[in-house]
């Protein structure tokens, strides 16, 4: 059992103190939103994560809450920092939360810690919070690189499951803690030296964002040749050089990592005088599928002199409410921009993605119906386009959708239906890759 602190009680954050708790230690969960922390002491989680509020509950007494540092900091060995890493409209990295939490630690610290970075941050940040540490404790500590794989929707499974673990280190005393640490997580430990594992977690969501990239450009010629994407995937992902996960055509990723850890590595590599023109490439690929999807949509309206599309699925990908990044919001705001009304719906993000819409202003709340359920955003539109791959969606009755619709155009950007059933219906469908209408 050890004593650890997580600063920054966010997705990650939050995710990774309960588990701790789980796993027999005592946990320290500090924020400094103090509506969160006052929650949390209620036990309410506001973000929403499957079986995340249902463990918090089983494990409340190994965990506390607080918005103070000092007692945070003061009461723990081991440190992690969890704060968010966002990107800057220029697609620099926003280390401003994560300075500011070195900062803060750096006047509390009291005595021997262990500072592991669980933040996605550039290569060589263990070296510049050394250094900030230092100048203001003149006593021991580590810091430790400890990148997080868990993906949002399976936090916990991901967390407690992993298909590794990677532990930069540089000292035998953080190696042991470490190793300790993670000792009742039965994975692979990748144990290497502190560059190597913050480049890791870069190079993973590269890797896996290329995946994307190059099944959507493969999905594009698909639908040139009379090709089904899903046939082509399933018959290349078989191969286990491969393999078959990330080869799901669409509208391309979203969400809180990929686009910005794409924009970080580009970075990284631009300040070391290195042009990753594949990566380049990847971003540019994703771009293009979105502004693909509305392109159909829009062609699509003008033909048929339609004013409203009908939008299931907000969220960046299904069970989770992160809209940050959503290919939808991003569909929803280039729809709008081209003079049509959009009628929305999603299970569990629909507040997360009016606050992105009162960001982007009058414009977009004007021509934008939040709808209570599925049917209520279908009736009159023109056109639906299906954008997460929630499974409440494949449940739903579309014969009935179908007739509620002014039009039964149906884009489904995530090929969540089979083209021959959905067609049968009477629907004019497309999916991404697949033979058309
Ligand atoms: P988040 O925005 O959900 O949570 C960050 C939390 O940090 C917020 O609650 C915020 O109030 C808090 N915070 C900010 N500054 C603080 C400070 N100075 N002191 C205390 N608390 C502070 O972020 P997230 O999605 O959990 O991501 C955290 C990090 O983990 C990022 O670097 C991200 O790239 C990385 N990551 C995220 C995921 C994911 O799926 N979300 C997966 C792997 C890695």
């Amino acid at each position: 059992m050890r004593k650890i602190t997580i600063i920054g009680t966010g997705y990650v954050g939050l995710t990774t103190g309960v588990a701790f708790a789980f796993l027999g230690n005592k946990v320290i969960c500090m924020d400094k939103d103090e509506e969160k922390i006052n929650n949390l002491n209620k036990g309410i989680i506001l973000i929403y994560e499957p079986g995340l509020e249902e463990l918090l509950t089983s494990v409340k007494n190994n965990v506390e809450f607080t918005t103070d540092i000092e007692y945070a900091v003061n009461e723990s060995e081991v440190i992690f920092i969890c704060v968010g890493t966002p990107s800057r409209e220029d697609g620099s990295i926003d280390m401003s939360y994560f300075k500011e939490a070195i900062g803060e630690i750096a006047k509390v610290i009291n005595g021997y810690k262990v500072i592991v970075n669980k933040s996605t941050v550039p290569v060589g940040t263990a070296d510049w919070v050394k250094e900030e540490i230092k100048k203001c404790f003149k006593g021991e500590f580590s810091v430790v690189s400890n990148p997080e794989f868990l993906r949002e929707g399976s936090a916990l499974k991901d967390f407690l499951e992993p298909d590794r673990i990677v532990i930069g280190v540089e000292d035998e005393i953080a190696k042991k803690i470490m190793s300790e640490i993670y000792s009742k997580i039965n994975a692979p430990k990748v144990i290497t030296d502190i560059r190597s594992a913050e480049m890791i977690k870069y190079a993973a969501n590269a890797f896996l964002a290329m995946k994307i990239s190059f099944i959507n450009e493969i999905a594009n010629i698909c639908e040139r040749i009379g090709a089904d994407v899903k046939k082509v995937a399933e018959g290349i992902g078989l191969d286990k050089r491969i393999g078959p996960y990330f080869l799901n055509a669409g509208v391309g990723y979203g969400g809180s990592c990929f686009p910005k850890d794409i924009d970080g590595l580009l970075m990284i590599a631009n300040d070391h005088n290195y042009d990753f023109k594949l990566l380049k490439a990847v971003a540019e690929v994703n771009e293009y599928q979105q502004e693909r999807f509305v392109r159909k949509i829009v062609d699509t309206l003008r033909r048929e002199n339609g004013n409203t599309v009908a939008i299931l699925g907000l969220a960046f990908k299904p069970n989770t409410d992160d809209v940050r990044k959503s290919p939808a919001i991003r569909i929803i705001k280039r729809l709008i921009e081209e003079g049509y009304k959009v009628k929305v719906y999603d299970p569990k993000a629909m507040n997360n993605a009016k606050k992105e819409f009162e960001i982007l202003g009058k414009l977009y709340l004007d021509n934008i119906c939040f709808c209570d359920d599925p049917y209520e955003t279908v009736k009159d539109a023109y056109v639906l386009a299906i954008v997460t791959e929630w499974s409440d969606f494949l449940k739903l009755d579309m014969k009935r959708v179908k007739n509620l619709m002014y039009k039964p155009y149906l884009f489904d950007g995530r090929n969540t239906f089979e083209p021959k059933e959905i067609k049968r219906l009477g629907f004019y469908y497309e999916g991404i890759g697949r033979k058309s209408f």
